[in-house]
């Protein structure tokens, strides 16, 4: 990371040093904050597009365009109107994992119904020796995080001897019902990446709780929701994420939905393997 060095005003310096001892917080801390907050750069911040539960009710409709949600970060995953693919959002780049195998860039106009972005400042880095199915995958994963109530960001870079992935194919039937006949697909030795958001339980009511990952390959040909995967050396690298904003949609569509329902057991359904 970066390091600041410049000349402030005694006072200043009196305040942040009172910061310090009344938070508990470091000094790289408070001023990152703050400088966040002044310049009005996101800084561990999760921006998410619409509710995990509008999926399940089947609100396909977009919310928000590919290029809003470049401005919120270069980091996430979702999914496309009609839930037409399986978004990762790489390096500023967004990609569209088809329902036919074929991985595009999505244009600023693509829409979004429900999409997590992030602007990626990894907190840590690590190293996974050897993977050999999606459960060593989380609970390595599980080592990184501090805490089960905070979203986390996991960036993971290496080479798969195995990824099991899904990718929907655009639809208007409700989420588990459209899960159950989802493509699936099986890539041998490939070099690429994990984008990855872990959320809390308490977040089940409008996310995926737990992990979610989507795969993109290193030449971007092949992607999607995964499933499974046995890979080894893996560069890993984490951010804590302790802002969540949401940005619901006005269309009529989600005001008119009836959300009354708990989405998490069709959620679980949609997120596992169905073959
Ligand atoms: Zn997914």
């Amino acid at each position: 990371m970066p390091i600041l060095n410049c000349s402030i005003p005694r006072s200043l310096e009196t305040a942040l040093a009172n910061q310090v001892r009344s938070t508990g917080q470091t000094l790289a801390q408070i001023v990152s904050s703050t400088l966040a907050h002044c310049l009005n750069v996101p800084l561990h911040t999760l921006f998410q597009v619409s509710t995990s539960g509008a999926l399940v009710k089947g609100v396909y409709e977009g919310a928000v365009s590919a290029g809003v949600l470049k401005r919120h970060g270069n980091f996430g995953l979702g999914t496309f109107e009609d839930l037409d693919g399986e978004m990762a959002i790489l390096e500023g780049h967004i990609y569209q994992a088809k329902g036919d195998g074929t991985v595009v860039e999505a244009p600023d106009s693509a829409s979004a119904p429900f999409a997590v972005v992030t602007q990626f400042e990894p907190d840590e880095i690590g190293a996974f020796e050897h993977v050999e199915d999606i459960g060593q995958l989380t609970s390595q994963c599980d080592t990184y995080r501090q805490s089960n109530n905070l979203f986390y960001a996991f960036r993971i870079d290496g080479h798969f001897e195995r990824v099991h992935t899904r990718a929907m194919r655009a639809t208007t039937a409700p989420l588990a019902q459209a899960a159950a006949s989802q493509p699936e697909f099986e890539f041998h030795n490939v070099d690429g990446t994990l984008v990855g958001i872990w959320s809390p339980q308490f977040a089940s009511a409008f996310n995926v709780p737990g992990y979610h990952f989507h795969f993109l390959s290193l030449d971007r040909s092949k992607g999607g929701h995964l499933l499974d995967c046995t890979a080894g050396n893996l560069h890993v690298q984490i951010e804590k994420l302790s802002d969540l904003h949401i940005s619901l949609p006005e269309s009529e569509e989600f005001l008119k939905a009836d959300f009354s329902q708990d989405p998490s057991t069709a959620l679980a359904y949609a997120e596992q393997v169905h073959k």
